[in-house]
């Protein structure tokens, strides 16, 4: 019985348990200024209460001002209507008025009303009434106006409602989208920081034994972290302790891994946040922001600010303030010039910030007692990638055989975060095959397809255009291992990848300063590609795009920026302190740019000839090694060799690989695949 009970009760009567409970609704105190206003307007609308009758003039006229029952007429101008008053002792007469309990007049009246045309003419009908009443019974009509204070409440209260609501809902919005961490869902958060706070109990598992290489970079910011657990060891000497530290660098070398590792060593609790928080639409935001944010890390002192980006906000401050410069960047910024060095001394806050644009940040910011230190946190080389390897193998199945320094060699100018993507994209590649285990060719494949894309077996590639591409890289490849100073070249391919439809592969030497010599050379080999199609076809092709823009790009730096051209002399028009209008004004005159013009076309033009001189002095050794190329699809630098015989100017070291020069389908002008490619 009470089990069929249970059925057939809805199941929005069931409670938490499963058990049948009503479940009242929980009261709002909101509830009651609704059902107030919603009895406030019913009773408005629908006129519900007392209301006089509604009768004709004639009625009124022939009955009751004849018969001596009116007591009062009042006239509501604004409403052209007439109100009739009966005298009580006539009420009885009139029995129909208090039939209905629902809408019968009050007692004290109006008891009639009706409609008029206008007052003069119903003043005139009412003098004409009255002609034979003697006149002390006459009734003389009162006039009066009716006052609605609801309509004219709701009247001017209603768009001010309704604007204010809107406004609150909008910034409502606003403030939960920009809110998030502290500022969040209320507008009066929005000026609140919104630092994420690390402190004891979170659990950050990031320590230094997880950031590899950056000898020197983990060396300063590890004395940061002495800095703030043993303050008195410094400070007894005389020393003041650091206010800040800049973390410069490349994208993906380990910046906000060397803060979370801070985070995760130090004992102090640890405010994080990004330049880009700071920013918002509203006016005086991020100043507010600033403030809060080292209100709240000095009543948490000792304690690590970090704001990663920090560019966002520390842009070099604009001279002219009118033309493009954001004040609202601008205001922040200075807030935090002034917080970081500003009248109070923020005792034991110490400001960690990354970016990778050190070059574009305002001076101000840079100088010492703000940002003390500038640690660069460069791209690793060799033996540092060897250990980012390290740390990024040990989770993975590995193949025994594999070795880091191997992996390292294969990696010239990757940075810490594509060699993780090289290990997951391994681990990645070694499951689609079904592996148990990741095999070298499974990190080889992983490189090439950073480096170089998705490949395309199924690209649809006519015989003709083939021949063009193998020619075009058999060019790059014999001007590369024919100069001097050209990288070294490792493989050849015309395997479809990405956009490119071939590619030259080479280990770029890791040099920090490179010559005019080199540069020719490199320009050379580029151009080694268009060189060869039109020696060998008599036609040049679009596949060449890339290329041109490379050598363009080139050529243009080394005139106007490095000071190679002898007619341009030793001037450089590159502004490293990115303060400079130039995007309006170049910086030289109208002859000087003609100058530049003509000296780089001269150095392209002459990079071009030397190519084709290269190429026609080994025209037969090129053919051969595009007509293997169109057989083996792939080549070594060991059948390099086996063509033209040992390369004079040393053998590439490891099979380290990196992909230039790739020729390029017709539409491919796509940055992303020139990043890439280069
Ligand atoms: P960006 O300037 O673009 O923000 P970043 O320098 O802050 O880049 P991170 O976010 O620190 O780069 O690095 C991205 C990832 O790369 C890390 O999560 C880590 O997996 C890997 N990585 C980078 N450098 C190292 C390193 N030295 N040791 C180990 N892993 C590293």
């Amino acid at each position: 019985m009470t089990e069929n009970n249970n059925q057939n009760k809805s199941p929005y009567q069931k409670g938490k348990n499963g058990n049948n409970m009503l479940k009242p609704p929980k009261f709002n105190a909101y509830w009651l200024y609704g059902l107030v206003a919603v009895a406030v307007i019913a009773l408005n609308l629908l006129n519900i209460g007392q209301t006089p009758k509604e009768i004709s003039w004639q009625k009124v006229k022939n009955e009751m001002i004849r018969n001596s029952d009116v007591d009062r007429i009042v006239v509501v101008r604004n409403l052209l209507e007439v109100n009739v008053y009966l005298k009580s002792e006539s009420l009885d007469k009139y029995p129909s008025l208090f039939e209905s309990s629902f809408d019968s007049p009050a007692k004290a009246g109006p008891h009639y009303n009706f409609p008029i045309g206008s007052i003069e003419q119903f003043a005139e009908q009412l003098n004409k009434a009255q002609e034979n009443i003697s006149e002390m019974n006459r009734i003389e009509p009162e006039y009066t106006t009716h006052e609605n204070y609801f309509g004219d409440f709701i009247g001017w209260i209603l768009p001010f409602a309704l604007i204010i609501g809107i406004w609150f809902f909008v910034f409502k919005r606003m403030s939960k989208g920009a809110g998030g961490g502290g500022g969040g869902g209320n507008i009066f958060n929005v000026g609140k920081s919104k630092a994420k706070v690390f402190d004891k109990e979170s659990n950050i598992n990031v320590n230094f034994k997880d950031v590899a290489g950056l000898a020197e970079a983990k060396q300063e910011v590890e004395e940061i972290v002495e800095f703030l657990k043993h303050p008195q060891r410094y400070t007894k000497l005389g020393g003041k302790i650091p206010k800040g530290a800049l973390l410069v660098g490349p994208p993906g070398t380990g910046k906000t891994l060397l803060a979370k590792a801070v985070a995760g060593e130090a004992n102090v609790p640890f405010f994080s946040m990004s330049g880009s928080d700071f920013v918002e639409m509203f006016v005086g935001v991020g100043a507010s922001r600033v403030r809060d944010l080292f209100k709240q890390a000095k009543e948490k002192s000792p304690c690590i600010v970090f704001i990663d980006e920090i560019d966002a906000i520390g842009r070099a401050r604009g001279k002219n303030p009118n033309m493009g410069s954001n004040d609202e960047r601008e205001n922040t910024l200075n807030q935090l010039l002034t917080e970081m060095d500003g009248f109070d001394t923020n005792s034991g806050v110490i400001i960690l910030a990354a970016t990778n644009r050190a070059d574009i940040l305002d001076r101000a910011l840079m100088r010492a007692g703000r940002f003390d230190r500038q640690i660069h946190v460069e791209l690793p080389d060799l033996n540092e990638r060897r250990e980012i390897f390290a740390v990024h193998l040990r989770p993975l199945k590995l193949d025994p055989h594999i070795d880091q320094e191997f992996l390292a060699k294969q990696t010239p100018g990757f940075s810490g975060a594509d060699i993780a993507n090289v290990c997951n994209e391994s681990a990645l590649i070694a499951a689609r095959k079904k592996k148990e285990i990741i095999e070298k060719q499974d990190f080889l494949d992983a490189i090439d397809r950073i480096i170089g894309g998705l490949e395309k077996k199924n690209k649809i590639i006519s015989l003709q255009e083939k021949k063009t591409i193998a020619y075009h890289e058999a060019g790059h490849a014999t001007i590369s291992w024919m100069l001097e100073h050209a990288h070294p070249l490792v493989k050849v391919t015309i395997v479809p990848r990405g956009k490119a439809l071939g590619a030259a592969w080479y280990l770029p030497e890791e040099r920090s300063i490179t010559t005019k010599e080199q540069m020719l050379d490199e320009m050379c080999s580029t151009l080694g590609g268009r060189a060869a199609e039109e020696l060998t076809f008599a036609k040049i092709s679009t596949g060449a795009q890339n290329d041109l823009e490379k050598v363009t790009k080139q050529a243009i730096a080394m005139v106007s920026i490095f000071g190679m051209s002898d007619k341009v002399g030793n001037v450089s028009y590159y502004d490293s302190s990115g303060q400079s209008d130039y995007g309006f004004s170049k910086p030289y005159s109208e002859k000087t740019a003609e100058l530049i013009d003509s000296e780089v076309k001269i150095l392209i033009d002459s990079s071009y000839k030397r190519a084709k001189q290269v190429l026609r002095d080994n025209m037969d050794k090129h053919s051969q090694l595009a007509e293997l190329l169109l057989e083996r699809e792939v080549i070594f630098s060991e059948d390099l060799e086996e063509i033209f015989g040992k390369r004079a100017f040393g053998k590439p070291e490891g099979l380290g690989e990196k992909k230039i020069n790739p020729i390029k389908e017709e539409e491919s002008n796509n940055e992303d695949n020139e990043i890439k490619a280069v």
